[in-house]
């Protein structure tokens, strides 16, 4: 159900995409003539840009709901900053202002230390790793860094100069075993006297008024200790972040005034309404609303949504995600959604994890018109929400893929890569056939049918509260093992969404192999554990299927010229491993069984092979691209008349990477440095 799921299997498709390549030229360069995907690349960031296809065929109405709504989520930017890290708007403020303001020797190391700093720095919104979730380290001393606030008159000391520096805070996130998560995250949804004991026990006593329709207590509140008594700061309109949200609202309000039907006017309301009073029975009948309001071309995703910056996954981070039909596309997938339950009812679950009525799938690919918070500039390539488990249940949820942003990693992409890691000739013209096909239909079933399929047993918590820290990684592995079990399987073809299910299905498997055992680990220093939910369960899935197939040698691991390679023997006999781990995982849900998912997630998903991942990094150094890609957003600039309506708006590029952060800064820029 969680959405950075979505968000990032996203990541874990990304990786795929970024790295498949030679293909996709031809098509990239019938069709996007002229314009070019990528901005600029530093430290292990590469920025891409993105165009809005089909702008021009919205009516002018449509154009100001799209405006407003992106309006809407820029008001909000400076909220994720704030919620990243206490310091974070503070440090961001001072380093733009010597950005802008210095006038000393900017050809120096020193200072091109200082501008990757910076970049890094907006690219993650704080100052520690947007994915690995590291405090980011400086290229320059502090001395230095003294030089330039002195030399562009700025101020910047106290705990928050100190942080850029020291060795504390060091994670944003803190998810290892055995440690308080809470007390050593960096992260600003607790005071810092808070404790896991206090959070748990805090929301052990939260009852909702209605147990099946369970409230998502903490999702907007900071957690703080006053004279020892544990206290909710609320998100909300005169609450924490109250400035910020009220030009939310404004914004919100204009778009309500140009709403496509009731359904999303009222949504929209609620949603209002909900910022107004920061109340979370508002959230849901807000949620309900959103979930049921299908009918319009323009869709919008606003609000603390994921809970993944939260070590102990309560609090729902900032974020934005504007969103305009494709129809096109949205055509195809829906033939997933209308077979969802031919998909549970013929899959390997045992009978009684198996939903009876799998409830409003849907499935569409839009096209992004603007992103802020947690979705900018690292973007995920689909979401599906609301997060709640019981409002997908009752009233199903809304799964999107996001077309433009997929399409253009797939056309900025560096080639080489593909060919260094795949086993053999027939492997690689599979993918380079099949691959971005394959990438498609998984990510399709991931969120269509993964995230939607099984049900918890009668009485078994929420998974955040019986699989706790493993919630994420094993819903995660589970969506992708529904995608991986129906992938190779001739029912897609017999739905008319592949022309040959065998080339695809193995394609599919070649690359999530490749990928889960080797390709991923690119993105990981020598000598650390794997940690972030998405690669966990990539590497979780792939591994315990390599080692239940070795009796089979269902998975051959093969040592050519010194280069190690996978090599997949036996499809069919992977599909029904992959079947079995899949029925394991959705039993592990729905008994919320503890003990077995840490045993799976340790025993696969962490320890990293060291002499294949320092294999990979030797091998991987001839490819220069980053590892990580993140976007500007195009600018939406409406033209207004003698009057001052609106009478068109045209779509532009920004200028660069740092003018779009800039301006951000100084036109959205609604919170205090200390909230
Ligand atoms: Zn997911």
């Amino acid at each position: 159900m969680k959405l950075k799921s979505i968000f990032k299997i996203c990541l874990l498709a990304l990786l795929i995409v970024a790295c498949k390549d030679d293909v996709k030229v031809d098509t990239a360069e019938k069709t996007a003539t002229e314009f070019s995907f990528n901005v600029e690349q530093f430290a292990d960031i590469k920025i891409l840009r993105y165009q809005i296809p089909g702008w021009e065929n919205l009516t002018l109405k449509e154009q100001k709901l799209v405006y407003y709504l992106t309006e809407a989520g820029l008001a909000g930017r400076d909220i994720m900053w704030d919620q990243n890290y206490r310091h974070n708007l503070k440090i961001r403020r001072a380093l733009e202002t010597v950005y802008t303001q210095y006038s000393g020797d900017k050809a120096s190391d020193n200072y091109k230390a200082f501008e990757t700093y910076l970049k890094r720095v907006w690219f993650s919104n704080g100052i520690h790793h947007h994915y690995s979730n590291d405090k980011l380290t400086p290229g320059f001393s502090k001395e230095y860094l003294n030089e330039l606030l002195l030399g562009s008159n700025t101020k910047l000391d106290g705990a928050a100069f100190d942080a850029i520096f020291n060795a504390k805070d060091t994670k944003k996130v803190n998810q290892a075993k055995g440690v308080d998560n809470v007390a050593l995250s960096a992260v600003n949804f607790y005071g810092p006297d808070v404790t896991s004991e206090d959070v748990i026990s805090f929301y052990k006593n939260k009852k909702s008024p209605n147990a099946d329709r369970p409230l998502s207590y903490g999702l907007n509140s900071q957690l703080v200790k006053e004279n020892g008594v544990l206290k909710e700061r609320v998100y909300k309109s005169g609450g924490l972040y109250g400035a910020a949200i009220d030009n939310i609202i404004i914004w919100l309000g204009k778009a309500r005034g140009v709403a496509e039907n009731d359904e999303q006017g009222e949504a929209i309301d609620l949603l209002i309404k909900y910022y107004m009073t920061g109340d979370l029975q508002t959230w849901d009948d807000y949620n309900v609303a959103w979930t049921a309001a299908t009918a319009g071309n323009i869709d919008y995703i606003n609000s603390f949504i994921e809970v993944y910056n939260d070590p102990l996954g309560y609090r729902g981070s900032y974020e934005t995600i504007v969103q305009i039909n494709d129809f096109d596309m949205s055509k195809k997938m829906a033939v997933l959604s209308e077979n969802a339950q031919w998909f549970e009812d013929n899959s390997p679950l045992m009978d009684e994890h198996k939903k009876k009525n799998v409830v409003g799938v849907t499935y569409k690919v839009v096209n992004v018109a603007g992103e802020a918070g947690d979705a900018s500039p690292s973007t995920p390539i689909g979401v599906n929400l609301p997060n709640a488990n019981w409002i997908r249940a009752e009233v199903g949820s809304k799964s999107v893929s996001l077309g433009n942003i997929t399409y253009a990693y797939a056309n900025a992409g560096s080639s080489g890569r593909l060919k260094e890691f795949v086993h053999d000739e027939e492997e690689l013209k599979l993918e380079e056939e099949f691959g971005g096909k394959a990438d498609k239909l998984h990510t399709a079933l991931h969120e269509v049918v993964g995230h939607a399929s099984g049900q918890l047993n009668k009485g078994v918590g929420e998974t955040k509260e019986t699989l706790k820290n493993y919630a994420s990684t094993l819903e995660e592995g589970r969506a992708d093992l529904v995608g991986l079990y129906y992938l190779y399987d001739s029912k897609l073809q017999e739905l008319g969404l592949v022309d040959d299910w065998e080339k695809i299905g193995m394609a599919a498997y070649d690359g999530y192999i490749r990928n889960g055992l080797m390709q991923q680990l690119i993105r990981l220093n020598i000598g650390d554990d794997v940690e972030e939910a998405h690669m966990r369960n990539r590497q979780w899935v792939s591994a315990w299927a390599f080692e239940k197939g070795k009796a089979d040698n269902v998975i051959e691991k093969v040592t050519r010229d010194g280069k190690t390679y996978f090599n997949i023997n036996d499809y069919a006999k992977l599909h029904d491993l992959f079947g079995q781990l899949l029925k394991e995982t959705q039993r592990i849900k729905s008994e919320g069984d503890y003990a077995a998912v840490e045993a799976l997630v340790e025993g696969y998903g962490v320890k990293v092979d060291q002499a294949i991942h320092a294999e990979v990094l030797e091998r991987n150094k001839q490819f220069t691209a980053a590892p990580y890609s993140g976007f500007v957003n195009p600018v939406l600039v409406p033209e207004l008349n003698a009057d001052g309506e609106i009478t068109a708006i045209k779509v532009t590029q920004p200028e660069g990477f740092p003018q779009q952060m800039l301006n951000y800064s100084k036109n959205y820029s609604h919170l205090p440095d200390v909230n």
